[in-house]
């Protein structure tokens, strides 16, 4: 989920928003109005109005309070985040690396809950020590914010302990089977399947609801199980993919015969005599025998074709000091999640300042089905 609109940075992590958040932040405040109006038919449009902004402003800010909450404890046990992002059914905290040890996984994911009970629980509070009593109407917009506010934070934290995958239940229930067995493989089919059946669950209740009359509340429910459902199975594939390779290292996957060009080739040879009859999609440039650099289509793309024949692999190139590089020695999931970071295809393996050969996701994806079809 990438953000769409930025709004800044909180302790370094950048926070944004997708687009399907503004319409569910327009429904809240809709939806809050109606409840400020039904509860107080007394109040002006003008309080009501400004309730329910402010009260869907601080919802917002409780999400990425819960969000940052998982940040910083990824941060502290050493794994870096990318971004905080909201959309239409709360906020990810892009997390770029899995957790390596199951503590680490059981207090990144249970953090969340806990910060939301905390909000919860403390804003019913100041409402309770300002005057409301429990199941009482708040008589004052305030309270009836820090009610709202307060239910809806608890709320979130009961939700998110429901222990499946991508919820952070999920998380917390792969974590204590990983630390009850020690195997990290079965605790995330565990938790996958939990996921699985906690969609499962909520799609039937949806359309039970539906049908026995609750309308559009019952299909809400259905569509986040379905949502569930979808994210299940997406977190899934990626811890699959993790653990299938375990242990894989940049040097046994790699391309050691790279094949070279002269700097001093047009792009129009280089396209018609290198990449049409082969396929490749990237060579490396030398000059007097020297890996320089480093060309794929994306940078003959970026070249007017009508100047193909006047342009050099070396005007075209990306210098090899301006490369992302791994070691050989790198763990082949570090090299994916630095691909994915940056939308790169290949990296150039550098050890000692030598190119040792290149890694591609063609030769990743090439080593998982063919562990795949094997059954290993
Ligand atoms: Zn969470």
């Amino acid at each position: 989920m990438e953000a769409q609109i930025k709004l800044g940075r909180l302790l370094g992590v950048p926070i944004g928003l997708h687009y399907s958040w503004l319409i569910i932040a327009f429904l809240i405040t809709v939806s809050l109005a109606g409840h400020f109006q039904t509860a107080n038919p007394a109040w002006g449009p003008g309080v009501i109005w400004t309730t329910a902004l402010l009260t869907a402003v601080f919802f917002f800010a409780a999400l990425v309070a819960h969000e940052l909450s998982h940040a910083a404890v990824a941060r502290a046990r050493g794994l870096p985040v990318r971004s905080i992002t909201l959309f239409a059914l709360g906020g990810v905290a892009q997390i770029e690396k899995e957790a390596a040890d199951a503590k680490t996984e059981f207090w990144m994911g249970i953090v969340g809950p806990i910060t939301s009970a905390v909000i919860g629980f403390g804003l019913l509070g100041v409402a309770w020590g300002l005057g409301w009593t429990v199941m009482s109407t708040p008589a004052t917009p305030l309270l009836a914010m820090l009610v709202w506010l307060g239910y809806i934070n608890v709320s979130l934290a009961v939700f998110n302990m429901v222990p499946g995958f991508p919820l952070d239940g999920g998380r917390v229930l792969r974590a204590l089977v990983w630390w009850r067995t020690g195997d990290a493989g079965r605790a995330t089919r565990v938790a996958a399947r939990t996921g699985h059946g906690v969609a499962m669950f909520f799609i039937a209740i949806g359309i039970v609801r539906f049908f026995a009359g609750a309308g559009v509340g019952g299909l809400w429910i259905a569509f986040i199980g379905w949502f569930l459902l979808d994210a299940a199975r997406a977190s899934q594939v990626q811890l699959g993919i993790s653990e299938a390779l375990r242990g894989v290292r940049v040097a046994d996957v790699m391309e050691r015969n790279c094949p070279t060009v002269d700097g001093h080739l047009n792009l129009q040879t280089l396209a018609e005599e290198h990449l049409l009859r082969t396929g490749r999609r990237c060579v490396l440039v030398a000059e007097k025998g020297q890996v320089v650099g480093l060309i794929s289509l994306h940078e003959i793309k970026q070249v007017d074709r009508a100047r193909w024949p006047y342009t050099t692999v070396g005007d075209a190139m990306r210098p090899l000091e301006d490369l992302r590089t791994v070691a050989p020695a790198t763990p082949v999931v570090e090299a994916l999640e630095l691909m994915g970071r940056h939308d790169l295809n290949q990296l150039p393996v550098v050890s000692d300042g030598r190119l040792e050969g290149m890694i591609s996701r063609g030769h990743v994806l090439q080593l998982l089905q063919t562990r795949a079809e094997l059954n290993m």
